[in-house]
């Protein structure tokens, strides 16, 4: 059996739920779970550029507070909770820069771990179950970084490792993981996945895409799917044939028998094994 966990990043308070319905309606009736990398307390002025906001905040307005916990948003939680196909991790905290660096690219160790807490708090605060999964903004942990999220999660989904942004005490395990060449590892409790870039994403050739998701799910046991919501309506405008290749890969995530596609709850929860 191969798995599939599709995870969509940044949906925040400010989402509109019309995007999500849009984009994972045919995932979630056709069983299908769709893991949302949430951001607990939004910092509605992140950019990601000079002075560019984010477009995952597009529909903010001049009257948006600096910071918006999830939970702020009622009827994004109702519709969230409703829809039991949809599963909330934790992506970061408030998703901005720290000390000119990504959120948790930096290495303070007091300010990451009350970042780790504080984003935990807000999800439950909007009525979720304590996140098991992680994602770092941008795939950016520090060394300091990985120890805090380690202690904290059962499971860290990010792009890929390095070495030289290891706990030392990981070395061993990572060396294992490079002479066998397993795109996922494990360090104590705490399940290491590595994922093959964001096939589903604007920049990639709309030609292949399909194409290369098949491939990627031909080449590993478990493969992880990225991409981002916002990148389907750009200016607030539905890109109909990137939406349209989404929905074809539900398809066929679906017509496949040989594939079962599972939330990061599955993979902590059952006895799946990663490679
Ligand atoms: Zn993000």
């Amino acid at each position: 059996m191969k798995y599939v966990i599709l995870r969509d990043d940044d949906t925040n308070a400010l989402t509109p739920i019309d995007y999500l319905e849009r984009l994972y309606r045919p995932f979630l009736d056709k069983g299908l779970p769709v893991n949302l990398a949430t951001i607990p307390n939004v910092c509605t002025e992140a950019t990601w550029a000079e002075g560019k906001p984010e477009l995952f905040l597009m529909a903010k307005n001049g009257a948006t507070p600096k910071n918006l916990p999830l939970g702020s948003n009622k009827k994004l939680v109702e519709y969230l909770r409703e829809n039991s196909g949809f599963h909330v991790l934790q992506h970061g905290c408030r998703h901005e820069f720290v000390n000119k660096t990504y959120e948790f690219a930096q290495t303070n160790r007091w300010d990451i771990s009350s970042r780790l807490d504080e984003g935990t708090k807000y999800l439950m605060d909007a009525g979720f179950d304590r996140p098991i999964a992680f994602v770092a903004p941008n795939d950016q942990l520090s060394k300091t970084s990985l120890e805090e999220v380690s202690k904290r999660f059962r499971v860290l989904s990010t792009g890929w490792y390095e070495l030289g942004r290891l706990p030392i005490s990981w070395w061993p395990q990572y060396a294992l993981k490079k002479t066998l060449r397993t795109p996922h590892w494990r360090v104590g409790q705490t399940i290491l996945l590595t994922h093959p870039g964001c096939h589903l994403s604007y920049h990639k050739s709309y030609a292949t895409m399909l194409d290369e998701i098949k491939n990627s799910i031909e080449s590993r046991r478990l493969t992880v799917l990225v991409t981002h919501w916002w990148e389907y309506f750009r200016n607030n405008k539905p890109d109909e044939p990137f939406i349209n290749l989404l929905h074809e890969t539900a398809d066929y995530l679906a017509r496949r028998k040989d594939l079962k596609v599972i939330s990061f709850d599955d993979l902590a929860e059952e006895n799946i094994s990663l490679n």
